[in-house]
């Protein structure tokens, strides 16, 4: 396994992006993140202690079919949010866009409920993988189109708790079942 970003890059990069994103609300603005569980939570729990502002914090967990590492295509809900968008300053909270396929679908699905604005962070970004039409308001990190693990990424579960976020070798370092 490769270090890819170390827990400073990426506390560093985090305190950044929340002070981009305290800095384009107006003064004063409730934001209500979304987060996509259960990659985004270790993101989310920071990003959320960075941020100045006041705010409010939800969860949808979104379920992607297949057993593959690669997002299969076909997004569906499979816990859907609790609270009201409609009026609120959403901005959806996700660990990494590969396709950019679940986004995409969370974008569609909350702006039918009608919020005053909707935009998007996302740690992670690969660019080369991307399939649906979606702009990315925050990025993080542009990474190549590699398998990462860590800070709340996982392979078959594992690695999610790691502080920092490293290239996994597929082939060499995980068990088959
Ligand atoms: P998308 O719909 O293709 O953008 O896929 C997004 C989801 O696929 C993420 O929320 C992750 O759960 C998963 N995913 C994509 N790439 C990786 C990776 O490199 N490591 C771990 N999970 C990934």
């Amino acid at each position: 396994m490769k270090v890819l970003l170390t827990s400073d890059q990426v506390r560093e990069r985090v305190n950044e992006l929340a002070a981009e994103i305290d800095m384009s609300y107006p003064i004063g603005r409730e934001l209500h993140l979304v987060s996509v569980l259960r990659g985004g939570f270790m993101f989310l729990a920071d990003l959320a202690r960075t941020l100045e502002g006041p705010l409010t914090i939800d969860f949808v967990t979104v379920a992607s079919y297949g057993r593959d590492t690669r997002s299969s295509g076909v997004v569906e809900l499979s816990a859907d949010i609790r609270s009201d968008l409609t009026d609120r300053d959403v901005l959806i909270v996700e660990d990494i866009v590969d396709t950019g396929r679940t986004l995409s679908f969370l974008l569609d699905t909350f702006r039918e409920q009608h919020p005053r604005s909707l935009r998007t962070v996302s740690l992670l970004e690969k660019p080369s993988r991307r399939v649906a039409d979606i702009s990315i308001d925050y990025v993080g990190f542009r990474i190549e189109d590699q398998f990462v693990v860590g800070y709340g990424l996982d392979y078959a579960e594992r690695f999610r708790h790691l502080s920092y976020v490293a290239v996994l070798d597929q082939d060499t370092e995980v068990e088959r079942p």
